[in-house]
């Protein structure tokens, strides 16, 4: 034995701290109403209060949670208060929290089945169960031709699937001898921007993309996309890829998957669905009709980073056919090759992703759907959809403001009667009250503020006191007005 110190954390060590760090999170959680949402910090005021180098010497772990307190909650934006209603939620809960410090302690790096076997089969497994919990079709299971994978995001997996589109698209040769310019993809003009990033990303381009047009509820208009298509095709172009998004972005649109499904098969084109956030919804039978359709996809993705109380990073990803996606991205140089790969019999997740590692993330996921039960998820989902219509009402109750797009579920567009610098103004004051954080969106040329319901502890006393505040700005509005 070397007599040499060693400067690692004991396990006695990691007990003591670890306990400390364990009430720290509790405290948060318990205290985290009293705390604005968004952070009032302005840019630098962070890192004016962080020492210019790094310690020589190591410090004291008293010292870290300190400046936890001291420095770092600040700058902290509350994603997890219940008063957060900006964007789309990016919620947590305990059991993922808990399951992540598992998988931060495994530390298991799950890049092929050999690695960590456990790491894939867990993942396969709570894969298999989301599609039955989600009314998914069964070629997404393991069992057939196609499966699931967990992505770090969205994202991801969309470019994932416009990859595998644009490969089977042209045989097979666009990995080895580059792509042409003839190849073109389509979504909605409210697809999230992560369509233009994989289009970017993919070598398609930009001006290969199509945005389709809308109709009055904010989806895709399908005979658009045909003609588009059509016309695309007499051009001597190659459509091969068109995604239908389930809960856009912007106002939470439902394009009509059935109709764009069926445009896909009559000319061979890849179609994914973007069922990002709403995705979610599906655990309720009652909110599955926003899915109709998927049965056609050919891939699909949605975060429980998002809605479904597991903490970012989690994008499940759905492919029907798995052999399109591993022949695209799968690489074996001689330092992976092992027996279980060659075997056939395992599944290597590096092969249905971007990067080569990745973490134990099911455990999180495996985790929250054990604790909370397929019941206990639903009962949440109801809630936040149920709150979020009764804010909805009010709304339109209130003839200063209007309701300005469909609410299928927990995002309510809406507007105060006026002007858009006006609306900019309850947002902007709202905000820098601390009291909730909401955010905003363009719709039809016009500011729009957007109210989502869907962090882990909202209820509807927290709803109720964020509309009373909103009046309280329009009276103020009004009052400036005189
Ligand atoms: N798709 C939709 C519909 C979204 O709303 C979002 C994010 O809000 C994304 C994709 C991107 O999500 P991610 O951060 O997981 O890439």
């Amino acid at each position: 034995m070397s007599n040499q110190p060693t400067h690692h954390m004991t396990p006695e060590q990691f007990r003591q701290y670890g306990k400390q760090v364990v009430d720290w999170v509790a405290d948060y959680y318990e205290q985290i109403e009293s705390l604005p949402v968004l952070s009032k910090v302005a840019p630098g005021d962070i890192r004016r209060q962080l020492p210019i180098s790094p310690p020589k010497h190591g410090e004291s772990f008293d010292q870290l949670l300190h400046d936890m307190d001291a420095i770092i909650l600040q700058g902290v934006t509350h994603w997890q208060s219940p008063n957060f209603f900006a964007f789309f939620p990016a919620n947590t809960s305990g059991p993922a929290i808990l399951g992540d410090l598992l998988s931060s302690a495994l530390g298991v790096q799950g890049m092929l089945w050999a690695t960590s076997p456990a790491c894939t089969e867990l993942e396969t497994h709570v894969l298999d169960w989301l599609v039955g919990m989600l009314g998914l079709p069964d070629k997404f299971l393991s069992s057939s031709s196609g499966g699931g994978v967990i992505q770090d995001t969205a994202s991801s997996a969309t470019l994932c699937a416009m990859l595998a589109a644009r490969e089977r698209a042209t045989g097979y040769a666009s990995n080895q001898q580059g792509i042409s310019s003839k190849l073109v993809a389509y979504t909605s003009t409210q697809a999230h921007s992560s369509l233009e990033k994989a289009a970017m990303i993919a070598g398609i381009g930009l001006d290969n993309l199509r945005l389709i047009e809308l109709d009055e509820n904010y989806a895709m208009r399908p005979e658009l996309l045909r003609s588009q298509i059509e016309k695309d095709k007499r051009d001597g172009k190659v459509p091969f890829f068109a995604c239908g998004t389930v809960g856009t972005t912007s106002s939470n649109a439902m394009d009509p998957l059935p109709a764009i499904a069926e445009i896909c098969r009559e000319h061979g084109l890849w179609f994914h669905v973007d069922a990002a956030m709403s995705g979610t919804s599906a655990l309720c039978p009652e909110f599955r009709h926003f899915q109709d359709g998927v049965e056609h996809a050919d891939s699909y993705c949605f975060n429980p980073h998002k809605w479904m109380f597991t903490n970012f990073d989690c994008d499940c990803f759905y492919v029907a056919d798995r052999a399109a996606l591993i022949k695209t991205l799968s690489i074996l140089p001689e330092y992976l090759k092992n027996q279980a790969t060659e075997s056939g019999a395992v599944l290597d997740y590096r092969d249905w992703q971007i990067p080569l590692g990745r973490r134990f993330r099911s455990l999180k996921l495996w985790f929250v759907i054990r604790h909370y039960g397929v019941e206990g998820l639903q009962f949440h989902v109801r809630q936040h959809v149920a709150i979020a219509q009764s804010f909805a009402q009010w709304v339109r109750d209130d003839e200063r403001f209007e309701v300005v797009a469909p609410v299928p579920l927990n995002l309510v567009c809406f507007r105060y009667r006026g002007t858009d610098d006006e609306n900019q103004k309850v947002m902007d004051r709202l905000n820098q009250s601390g009291d909730l954080y909401l955010t905003h969106t363009r719709l039809r040329d016009r500011f729009v503020l957007r109210f989502c319901v869907g962090q882990t502890n909202t209820e509807l006393h927290h709803v109720e006191q964020a509309w009373r505040r909103i009046q309280q700005e329009a009276l103020k509005l009004q009052a400036d007005a005189k």
